[in-house]
């Protein structure tokens, strides 16, 4: 008696039939199936093989896989675009410092020059004092200028408190001009010169 072997359109289970029966029943789900075709059986359609059941599976599995994948490379396409972004704006940032930079530099440099400019160009007549003495009353002068111009800063230059304010500066700087006048046995117009003096030297 020869042995066929069929699979079960039900269950696709491997299944020994005699050759001469017609008809065969699957011993793991029961189904009685026809040994000449076993493959047109209407299960089959209503109920896919464990394998096929699994190549489904695998497709939607791949099909999570390809989803998950696209959604990889739409971030790692977003961070490389940020990446570039931030570099790109470091860049230009950089750029426009370096650029402010350079023009505060010129800037610096024309003002120098200016200041430079603008003491060649003071005139002033040099008081019969030593030089050294000279010196001391500009620097006195400006020290005492110097402060009075850093507390200016802490009033407002308008207003009746600035207005205050500037009379008094200017009472002092008159007080300070005739002190400085009278130490020194010169008159207020020779401690001015010696102010201008100071100024054309940058002492
Ligand atoms: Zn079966």
């Amino acid at each position: 008696m020869s042995i066929k072997r069929l699979t079960c359109p039900g269950c696709g289970q491997s299944v020994n039939v005699p050759a001469s029966m017609a008809k065969a029943q699957c011993p793991g789900c029961g189904q009685v199936f026809s040994t000449t075709q076993p493959v047109a059986s209407p299960a089959k359609r209503a109920a896919p093989s464990p394998a096929a059941a699994k190549g489904q599976r695998d497709g939607a599995t791949s099909a999570d896989e390809s989803k998950m994948l696209q959604w990889v490379l739409v971030l790692g396409v977003c961070f490389v675009a940020m990446g570039v972004l931030i570099v790109l704006t470091y860049f230009r940032v950089s750029g426009e410092k370096e650029q402010s930079k350079q023009a505060a530099e010129v800037a610096a440099a024309a003002e120098a020059k200016a200041e430079e400019e603008a003491r060649r160009n003071i005139e002033y007549r040099v008081v019969d004092l030593p030089e050294s003495t000279r010196m001391k009353i500009y620097r006195d002068y400006t020290a005492m200028t110097d402060s009075m111009g850093r507390n200016s800063k802490k009033v407002p230059s308008s207003g009746a408190a600035g207005k205050a304010f500037n009379q008094l500066m200017q009472t002092t700087d008159d007080r300070e001009v005739t002190h400085f006048a009278l130490i020194h046995n010169i008159s207020e117009e020779d401690v001015m010169q010696i102010v201008l003096e100071g100024q054309a030297n940058d002492w």
